[in-house]
């Protein structure tokens, strides 16, 4: 099974780039994994220098706000909270999907704020998040063998040989569909978001089946308070907190030309930014110490993720730390567990140990989502809504125990009212799964399992 192993197109480099070290394209002369040829280099250089060519899509000021604030997860002061679709479509790129996001997020955060006492930075799998690892090169759709979907950053999900192709007009395209939905984001973020606040828009009654029932209704009304409260001291106050919210984004560096083609000096600082997106993360498999993606992402001054998950390799995990982070800054890496809920208790002391000992400050978060995938009989894609609260409760026990700290967690989820995951108050079983399944990649958590998602952490976070 290759993992498509190879040099990728080649990218003329500018002469004062060249043979000065790193630099947005040093990456293009190494391995690369995960990523298909382009069937034409020219077509692709031209997409690449329009897309360089075109505006940033973030400031270098907010990625530093941003690991400003990861810092202070690092050191326990506030939590991480990162969410969004496994992978976003070009197609979902909608008013509803996005308001609905922002929502969900919203929401979660006033919950974990308000039960956990602490401050929450959000960060959602968006505008961008539209490139995915796979597991086969290829796939056999009625008799024809064409290239497996990778996201529509790369190639089209229609079951034809050309729309597998990877296509360098998808690198406009993303970039596109991020700046509109970037823009929505930030409008609602900035004003008039209130309404998403109120109580009548905070949906209750799935919760009727959960234990916590009455807890949680309580819950909900003492938010509801507080926001009314502070909307009556101070009225139209727009830099009220209360209005005023903060989503970051994030999404996987896979396609390093879209991601270089984004990375910028900027006017008096030192170094390069990604202006794609505020944080970018390292998949679990594309993290070959020589590769392609491990050498773009050590020049970038973006918060980095690294997925830590099978085959579990110690080693590397120390040698990346001491390539992207080698002055050990505060608010640079989040280690994002995925293990699976059967190996936390094995795993993860060793990785919590050995990173304490090499002196990393890492922001440690938890991917309940990746390690408990599975199939139904009928061959549907789902994640049980246990495993996952198993997996969070787990990796908050292990980190007890070893006096470290759990800061984030890391969840597939979307404000929308899919049909993808099983279980949770609202008791969806496997025979309700075709009802709305939505994803073309991973199954997420909805609108309800999301926000008992979040009152279940909060619980266990005051175990
Ligand atoms: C993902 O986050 O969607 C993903 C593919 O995760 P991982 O790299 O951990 O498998
Ligand atoms: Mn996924």
């Amino acid at each position: 099974m290759s993992t498509i192993a190879k040099r990728a197109n080649k990218i003329e480099v500018p002469d004062l780039m060249e043979g000065r070290g790193w630099h947005p394209l040093s990456w293009n002369d190494k391995e690369i994994t995960q990523l298909p040829e382009y069937p034409n280099t020219e077509e692709l250089q031209a997409s690449f220098e329009e897309l360089k060519a075109l505006p940033p899509l973030i400031t270098s000021w907010e990625i530093e706000a941003l690991k400003e604030k990861l810092a202070k997860v690092s050191d326990g002061k506030a939590f991480l909270l990162q969410g969004g679709d496994c992978a976003e479509t070009f197609d979902g790129c909608r008013s509803t999907k996005l308001v609905n996001l922002l929502k969900v997020m919203l929401q979660m955060s006033f919950i974990m704020i308000h039960e956990m006492g602490t401050e929450v930075v959000r960060v959602g799998r968006i505008a961008g998040q539209y490139a995915k690892p796979r597991s086969k090169d290829f796939e056999i759709v009625d008799g024809e063998k064409m290239l497996n979907y990778r996201g529509d950053l790369i190639n089209s999900y229609k079951p034809n040989k050309e729309a597998r192709e990877p296509d360098p007009q998808r690198l406009i395209e993303a970039y596109q569909k991020s700046a509109l939905s970037l823009n929505f984001l930030r409008a609602l973020a900035d004003e008039g978001f209130a309404d998403l606040q109120h109580p009548e828009q905070w949906e209750l009654d799935f919760m009727h089946n959960n234990e916590f029932y009455k807890e949680y209704e309580q819950m909900v009304g003492s938010i509801n308070n507080s926001i009314k409260f502070m909307e009556t001291i101070t009225p139209n106050n727009r830099f009220n907190t209360a209005h005023k919210v903060d989503l970051y984004t994030s999404h996987e560096a896979l396609n390093l030309f879209y991601d270089s083609a984004q990375t910028r000096r900027v006017p008096r600082k030192q170094g390069w930014f990604n202006l794609s997106s505020h944080l970018v993360w390292l998949g679990n498999r594309t993290q070959q110490l020589d590769g392609a993606h491990v050498e773009y992402l050590t020049g970038i001054q973006n918060p980095v993720g690294i997925k830590v998950g099978p085959p579990f390799d110690i080693d590397n995990l120390l040698n990346l730390l001491d390539k992207i982070n080698p002055s050990h800054e505060a608010g640079k890496i989040v280690l994002i567990t995925r293990m699976g809920q059967e190996n936390v208790e094995k795993n993860l002391p060793s990785f919590i140990r050995a990173v304490k000992q090499n002196g990393h400050p890492v922001v440690w978060s938890c991917d309940p989502m990746h390690g408990n995938t599975y199939a139904t009989d009928n061959n549907v894609k789902t994640r049980n809504f246990n495993d996952i609260m198993k997996e969070i409760d787990l990796t908050f026990d292990v980190h007890r125990a070893e006096a470290s700290y759990l800061g984030g967690v890391h969840l597939e989820l979307t404000g929308d009212n899919v049909t993808e995951c099983v279980g949770g108050a609202n008791g969806l079983q496997e025979d309700g799964l075709s009802h709305n399944y939505e994803t073309y990649c991973d199954p997420r958590l909805n609108y309800e399992q999301s926000l008992e998602m979040a009152f279940l952490i909060a619980k266990e976070w005051n175990q």
